[in-house]
């Protein structure tokens, strides 16, 4: 076999291969309040103004402004209150010279009227007010289309719908909008070993952390995840499992199987279906890498057993790939360079994620420690993590107190 000659593929070359084969899904359209998040898919442009009336940005009194002239905190102008506008109230025609109307905020302001006093500037009357300052042509008025008139683009294809967004598109009265859905990501767990967490493990056996481990983080990363289950070490088991899936899923993630062990059936069986290759990936945890398609160029991706390795995995080429289907422009996680509170040896060749603790110091700057060592069965030291360790491939030694890059493993971005 050519594999154990070849160079290990580096993990940006295995990212930029993965990256190449996930391509995009169809746009669907949702209620406004499901497309929190997701990526618009289509020019929004707007029926209506905005405001969509002229009306009284303050509680007061509407007047014309010209009947407000002169007056002054010792001579105030008085005029009489002829009625009420409130808010929701339909247009009022014609208010004639030498009056005033009491307005509330939002109300529309009645024909004939160009200025509103706020209360504040009044002795608030019911029947007829005094009025302590003038008002110009103007005043305290919100004008129809001043934040965005009729017939302009509302939001562009691209526009990532967060709160905001969101409330444009429902001040613009649109409750379904056209966006990039959220992938279904399907993950199975493989290994004759593993047992469903909640039911008794006996010797030998061990619960299937990973199935929950990745449907959370693909769900984190924006993804509809759904946990399929375990199948064992068994050839055919593999490929129904796998082939039953296939319709509802976007991405396909298994785990286990993919060393070169006599049981790692995962690898076995995908690579005679010649859709999906193995790899050795320069990279630790994580080497063992498989990539491809199956059935309707559904894209498969079968990491490592190891608990730590699936989550380095995950985040170095999965996310990545998730976010690419969600249609972000920012596919990465960002990174932080942090001090290195110790020392950290790293073999040459291959670029290594460890877990650490990020501290942010006094000083605004960043500090790194690790947790655990570089075993990748190590899951109670990564749930104590915040971040992976980066260490370049060049690098074989980190001295205390150097830089090094962090990747802070953020809550929920979806
Ligand atoms: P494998 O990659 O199948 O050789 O598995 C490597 C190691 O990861 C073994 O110790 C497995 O028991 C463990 N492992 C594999 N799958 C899971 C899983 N779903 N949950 C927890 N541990 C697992
Ligand atoms: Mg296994």
């Amino acid at each position: 076999m050519a594999e154990h000659d070849d160079r290990l593929r580096t993990v940006d070359e295995h990212l930029a291969i993965v990256l190449d084969g996930i391509g995009s899904l169809d746009p669907i359209e949702l209620n406004l309040m499901d497309a929190q998040g997701l990526i618009l898919a289509e020019n929004v442009i707007t029926d209506v103004a905005l405001p969509g009336f002229d009306n009284s940005a303050v509680d007061g009194y509407v007047v014309r402004a010209v009947d407000t002239k002169g007056a002054e905190e010792e001579k105030p102008v008085t005029l009489p209150v002829v009625g009420d506008v409130a808010a929701g109230k339909g247009a009022i025609s014609g208010m004639g010279a030498g009056v005033s109307m009491r307005i509330m905020t939002g109300a529309p302001i009645p024909s004939g009227a160009d200025a509103v006093i706020p209360l504040e500037w009044t002795d608030r009357g019911l029947a007829q007010v005094a009025i302590r300052q003038p008002a110009r042509s103007g005043t305290s008025i919100r004008r129809a289309g001043e934040d965005l008139p009729a017939g302009a683009p509302a939001l562009a294809a691209g526009a990532a719908l967060g709160p905001q967004q969101i409330a444009l598109l429902a001040a613009i009265g649109r409750d379904r909008v056209t966006v990039r859905p959220r992938p279904r990501v399907l993950v199975v767990s493989t290994g004759s070993e593993l047992v469903e967490v909640g039911h008794p493990a006996g010797f030998g056996e061990v619960p299937d952390a990973n199935s929950y481990l990745l449907a959370a983080a693909a769900r984190d990363a924006g993804a509809d995840a759904y946990r399929v289950g375990i199948v064992p070490d068994d050839h055919t088991k593999l490929l129904d499992v796998l082939e039953s899936q296939l319709l509802r899923a976007d991405v396909l993630v298994t785990t286990g199987g993919v060393s070169m062990g006599a049981f790692d059936i995962v690898k076995q069986a995908l690579s005679e279906l010649g859709t999906v290759s193995f790899t050795r990936v320069a990279m630790q945890p994580g080497k063992p890498q498989g990539f491809g398609h199956l059935g309707d160029h559904v894209p498969i991706f079968c990491l490592p057993g190891n608990p730590v390795s699936a989550l380095v995995s995950f985040e170095v080429f999965v996310r990545p790939a998730i976010r690419k289907l969600l249609g972000k422009r920012s596919i990465q996680r960002a990174t932080v360079q942090a001090s290195a509170l110790e020392r950290i040896e790293s073999p040459a060749g291959v670029r290594q994620y460890r877990r650490g603790v990020l501290h942010r110091e006094a000083n605004g700057g960043y500090s790194v420690t690790l947790v655990g060592g570089p075993g990748s069965h190590l899951i109670a030291a990564m749930a104590s993590a915040n971040c992976l360790v980066v260490i370049d491939e060049e690098v074989t030694e980190v001295v205390s107190g150097s830089r090094v890059t962090v990747i802070p493993l953020l809550l929920s971005q979806r």
